[in-house]
């Protein structure tokens, strides 16, 4: 009998899967319908050597020393501070905005000081600030926006901006130095020997079980546990009781060139031209040495592989529909990016999952103690989801 029965070997599902078992030496099987763990942040060697990542650039970063720390137990680091150029009016470059961006693009000289004033003139006053359009025009104004934000937001999401929450573009800062680092967290660095081997090293426990290439609809009947933790779609779980959760996807074409270098930076962003958003080369990121290169277009698409919660007002209403949902389905907690339907990064889905362990080890410190009286009775108890507990709170943990 399993104690925890862990759908999805993502970051969520992983690290509630360590936790589990180092922590509270609970019995675990954690499946996933992929043929291997690590989610979307899996990494492997393509059939020219290079380290590559399947579902797209996953970059890490994180304001969380807890978070960095926790998954320091299983990687060592190699630092990267990533950077980002987007082609616009024939030019590559920085983005986010910067004073350079400005003044490379309108052929200017301006000080730090004089662009916060050319951004202020520029600028369009909103009140209030509700939709991913007003949170750029009202700091840089339309054309800034339009040739850095709109079109890219379009394609990404199939929506304009101004159907899109804050949140989406409030991402990507505007800066007026010339800071052309993507991300300014506390901590910047990759797994020194990529995702997936950091996340072999989580779940190399005797009393971790792993199954890929499972879907746990296969095995829910035939395996016995006592709980589940579920980090797929929140709106498959309930067979879309309530409709469907628009979820956005991509496809990803991946290409590897006879010479060692593509572009100018790790990721070259296309807001205006071509069917795809953006494309990474991995060297940059993995700092591997090689003849060769390898890059990876990415073509967002509404069907496919659910990759983005898709963060407006309705889909967050209907999200609540499942939440209410998923806390009144006991021994069932519901955890990760997917799961909650919140447009997560990887440490905010580990300081996620974490808080979910520090609730449910709670039910296992009482039971151990004899406190707890005996499952099936005591199960109740246990029954905590992800999705009413606090998030990561933005002040320890980056967005
Ligand atoms: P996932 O990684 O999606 O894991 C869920 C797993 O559940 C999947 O492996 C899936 O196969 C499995 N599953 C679903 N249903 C079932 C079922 N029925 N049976 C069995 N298994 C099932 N974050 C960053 O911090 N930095 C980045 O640079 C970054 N870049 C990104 C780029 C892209 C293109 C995308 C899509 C995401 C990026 N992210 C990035 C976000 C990051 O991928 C997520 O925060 C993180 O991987 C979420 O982990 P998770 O465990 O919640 O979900
Ligand atoms: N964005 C944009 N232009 C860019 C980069 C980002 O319009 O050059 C917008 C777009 O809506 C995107 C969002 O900002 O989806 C968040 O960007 P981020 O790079 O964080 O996206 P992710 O890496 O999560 O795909």
């Amino acid at each position: 009998m399993f104690d925890y029965l862990i759908v999805g070997a993502g970051f969520a599902g992983s690290v509630l899967a360590e936790r589990l078992a180092r922590g509270s030496a609970c019995k675990v099987l954690i499946v996933d319908k992929r043929p291997h763990v690590g989610g979307n942040a899996y990494d492997h060697y393509n059939e020219a050597g290079i380290l590559i990542h399947k579902y797209g650039p996953h970059i890490f970063h994180t304001n969380s020393r807890e978070v960095f720390e926790y998954l320091g137990r299983f990687t060592e680091w190699r630092p990267y501070e990533h950077r980002v150029l987007a082609s616009v009016d024939g030019l590559q470059l920085p983005m986010p905005i910067n004073l350079d961006t400005v003044n490379r693009l309108y052929g200017l000289n301006l000080t730090a000081m004089q662009v916060d004033q050319f951004f202020a003139s520029m600028a369009t006053p909103v009140e209030p600030i509700k939709t991913s359009e007003d949170v750029i025009v009202s700091k840089v104004g339309r054309d800034l926006y339009e040739k850095f934000f709109k079109n890219y937001t379009r394609k990404q999401w199939g929506l304009d901006p101004s159907e899109l929450d804050a949140s989406v573009t409030a991402r990507v800062p505007i800066r007026s130095n010339r800071d052309d680092r993507y991300f300014t967290d506390t901590y910047q660095a990759m797994p020194l020997h990529g995702y997936t081997r950091m996340f072999e090293r989580m779940l190399d426990h005797p009393n971790i079980k792993v199954m890929t290439n499972t879907d746990y609809r296969e095995i829910r009947e035939l395996i016995p546990f006592r709980e589940m933790i579920y980090t797929g779609p929140v709106d498959e779980f309930f067979d879309y009781r309530h409709g469907k959760l628009p979820y956005r996807s991509l496809q990803f074409k991946h290409e590897t060139h006879d010479r060692p270098q593509f572009q100018q930076a790790p990721v070259v962003n296309y807001p205006n031209e071509h069917a795809y958003t953006r494309v990474t080369e991995f060297k940059y990121l993995t700092g591997q040495e090689h003849s060769k290169t390898s890059v990876v277009y990415e073509f967002p698409c509404a069907e496919g592989d659910p990759y983005y919660p898709v963060p407006r007002a309705e889909n967050v209403a209907l999200y609540q529909r499942y939440k209410a949902l998923a806390d009144a389905t006991p021994h069932v907690h519901f955890a990760g990016r997917l799961a909650t339907y919140r447009y997560y990064n990887m440490d905010q889905v580990t300081a996620q999952a974490l808080t979910l362990y520090t609730k449910l080890s709670g039910v296992h410190h009482l039971k151990r103690a004899g406190a707890a009286t005996e499952r099936p009775h005591g199960r109740d108890q246990t029954t905590v989801n992800a999705a009413t507990s606090t998030p990561p709170s933005r002040a320890s943990v980056s967005s």
